[in-house]
């Protein structure tokens, strides 16, 4: 069994897109700049948010965070996301989600221009990667692609199972496992709430991708010998012998299932930095597509 090491692989992304920032400060060329937007103060949002502003001062971006009551009105939000879209030095804009149940995320996700959507959520990002054609992928599925790609998993006719179907993991990495390239032309079964004989779907797999959001969920009896295991879920679970108060868990019981894994990520360490370094990437494409 082998670890996919998401700190290390996404380190050696971030290594890299220091060095190609560097040179461009050299050339006297712009460096990227990613505009992040925080609305209230949800713990779990405040963490991602502080990590994403921390990578991109370590590998020598500009980001700006704007942080914004819980209680802004969603007129004024949007108002404020015109204001990046219009910036000319922005060029990528993420609002971390969840918001406050008053404002309509779609219509959040749809004001933010297409050529500065670093998190790859707008209709038309998603329409275009379903299409094949160039734009942003959603960060957390294009890190998976990434983790893959660094581990040289064979993925060409493989039965991939995806557990999750949602907008910003499930979907978009079913569809990305199945494009016709590589990491790709999987075979592919999305798995959600409503799925019968789960586990006997999970025993065909070569690749599981577990992004329910519920700890622990993939046990030993669900996973074949060899089977590459992502494991996507991040839950926060009370723990009273933490500092914290609580303890990360994935939706993969972790001990019992990595020994029959080929591959498999941890949690924490895994997917979770690997979305960062994608979302550095997609911030320094998105600088690139202006000149
Ligand atoms: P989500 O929007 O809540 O979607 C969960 C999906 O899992 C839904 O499609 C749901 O089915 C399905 N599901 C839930 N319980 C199930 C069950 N018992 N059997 C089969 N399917 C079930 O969650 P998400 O936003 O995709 O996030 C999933 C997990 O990934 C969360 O723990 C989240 O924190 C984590 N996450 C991590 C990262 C990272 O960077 N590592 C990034 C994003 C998310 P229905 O559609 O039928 O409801």
């Amino acid at each position: 069994m082998q670890i996919m090491d998401g700190k290390h692989v996404s380190q050696v992304v971030k290594n890299d897109l220091k060095g190609k920032v560097e040179l461009r400060k050299k050339n006297g060329l712009k460096v990227p700049h990613l505009a992040a937007i925080l609305v209230g103060n949800n713990g779990a949002s405040e963490t991602y948010v502080a990590s994403k502003v921390k990578s991109c001062a370590e590998i020598g971006y500009i980001s700006t965070l704007i942080r914004l009551d819980a209680d802004i009105s969603e007129a004024e939000l949007l108002f404020k996301i015109n204001e990046l879209n219009e910036d000319f030095d922005v060029d990528g804009i993420l609002v971390q989600l969840p918001l406050p149940k008053h404002i309509a995320e779609q219509k959040v996700i749809e004001t933010i221009f297409a050529d500065k959507d670093v998190d790859g959520f707008h209709p038309e990002s998603v329409g275009r990667m379903v299409q094949g054609l160039p734009t942003y992928y959603p960060a957390t599925p294009f890190g998976i692609l990434l983790l893959l790609e660094h581990y040289k998993i064979e993925t060409a006719g493989k039965h991939a199972v995806v557990l999750g179907r949602s907008n910003i993991v499930g979907r978009p990495i079913s569809i990305l496992l199945n494009r016709n390239s590589y990491p790709g032309n999987c075979t592919v079964t999305v798995c959600h709430s409503h799925t019968h004989n789960l586990k006997d779907i999970c025993l065909q797999a070569d690749i599981i991708v577990a992004a329910l959001g519920r700890p622990e969920f993939l046990t030993a009896d669900m996973v074949k010998d060899g089977a590459v295991v992502v494991d996507v879920g991040i839950t926060r679970v009370e723990d009273k012998s933490k500092k914290s108060g609580f303890a990360i868990k994935g939706d993969v019981k972790y001990d019992e299932v990595a020994p029959k894994c080929s591959f498999i990520t941890p949690v924490p360490g895994g997917v979770g930095p690997m979305t960062i370094a994608a979302l550095l990437m997609n911030t320094y494409k998105a600088c690139l597509a202006k000149e």
